[in-house]
């Protein structure tokens, strides 16, 4: 059968060996099989491929501009001068792909100021073994230590954590509404190949009851942990998080669950483990979990509006000034990316965690205004 970009599905070596396990243990619950996509030891995407960038599968905010991760480190450092030049404090990425973000934040924060550069102790948090080559090329200097899971990272003093596409590469649990009841939406072997089928119905902690019959409401288990454990850290030790990513400012339903392969969409189950594969993030969920664990959040930002607060045209003024023609046509239209709502201004998303009572920090004026 083919797909809808009419292409045959190839059987990948994962899928081989998902149909195995559905075979023996029964259909797997749809987190499980993002999981296995993204971070089976053997065949998962993020354990073997370069994802990102031209040649990859797509292209992040700070591959697109310098000043992306300029504004993030520029952030970073006035929120650790705000709770008091901490000496030593822990500067922490979740997900750093290739290491350019981290690059580029380092580098003027560094130069705006060198003080939080000396107290900083840099930890990286990624799964993936090629990715973590290309940070060490990049981040060697600044002698990252390198974690499969925040929780690895000491909880010895401050924190300052930025995420940009990372919550949207954890894995979500579907829900699927079939009368007054929500089954667990499940990934069988429907027609003899990969598909999804219903599981059993299911307790569950949302509520939609607008929601219609044979509505997918997505839930992230990984994600909410996560939130809630940088809610709990900045709690006890102080520090400030920054996520980024694409989403929703209100939980609601529909399937988000895409797979991306030489920046085009393809079916999820057309290359398991050879293609990105991502699910919208839900922010006021993510929010809220930062609260639980004893935070702040604000936000929900567009992408634009939080990087024109920083300062991003006047930043682009200045280096436009000096730039010979073309590079100005480029640098423009890499600025325009980022802040056009018809690209990524308003699908892109910014939350902050920050210590109960702080004043909302620079680019965030109230709780929500998407
Ligand atoms: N922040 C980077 C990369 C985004 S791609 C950028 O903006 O360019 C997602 C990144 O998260 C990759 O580096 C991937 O290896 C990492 N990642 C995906 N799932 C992860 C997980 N469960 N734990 C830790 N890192 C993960």
């Amino acid at each position: 059968m083919a797909d809808r970009n009419g292409a045959q599905p190839r059987v990948t070596a994962l899928a081989r060996k998902l149909a195995a396990r559905i075979a023996e243990c029964g259909p797997l619950p749809v987190d499980a099989y993002m999981a296995a996509c993204l971070a089976d030891e053997e065949f998962g995407y993020y354990r073997r491929t370069n994802a990102i960038g031209a040649a990859g599968d797509f292209t992040t905010a700070p591959e697109i501009s310098q000043v992306f991760g300029e504004l993030v480190g520029l952030w970073l450092a006035d929120q650790w001068q705000a709770q008091g030049a901490p000496t030593r404090f822990n500067l922490v990425e979740l997900g750093p792909g290739r290491g350019v973000l981290m690059q580029d934040a380092l580098r003027a924060a560094g130069q705006a100021l060198p003080a939080f550069l000396a107290a900083a102790r840099l930890h990286l948090v990624d799964i993936s073994v090629p990715m973590r080559d290309e940070q060490r090329r990049r981040l060697g200097a600044y002698a990252p230590n390198w974690h499969a899971d925040l929780a690895d990272v000491p909880n010895d003093a401050p924190i300052f954590v930025v995420a940009n596409e990372f919550f949207d590469a954890l894995p979500v649990r579907q829900h699927v509404r079939r009368g007054a009841a929500w089954h667990e939406r499940r990934v069988g072997l429907p027609d003899g190949r990969l598909g999804f089928v219903d599981g059993d119905a299911v307790e569950v902690d949302f509520t939609r009851p607008q929601a219609p019959d044979g509505a997918i409401v997505e839930t992230c288990p990984a994600g909410e942990k996560i939130g809630c454990a940088l809610g709990a850290r900045i709690a006890e030790q102080g520090g400030a998080a920054l996520a980024i990513d694409y989403g929703t400012s209100v939980s609601g339903w529909g399937d988000t669950l895409q797979a991306l392969r030489k920046h085009k969409p393809i079916d999820v189950f057309e290359a398991p483990g050879e293609c990105d594969l991502t699910a919208h993030v839900d922010f006021p969920v993510l929010m809220a979990a930062a609260r639980k664990g004893g935070a702040a959040s604000f936000g929900i930002v567009g992408q634009g509006a939080f990087l024109t607060r920083l300062g991003l045209p006047v930043r682009l003024g200045r280096l436009l000034k000096s730039a010979a023609p073309r590079l100005a046509r480029e640098l423009a239209q890499a600025s325009q990316r980022l802040l056009d709502p018809r690209e990524m201004g308003t699908l892109f998303k910014v939350v902050s965690i920050v210590p109960a009572g702080s004043v909302p920090p620079p680019g965030f004026a109230a709780e929500l205004e998407i």
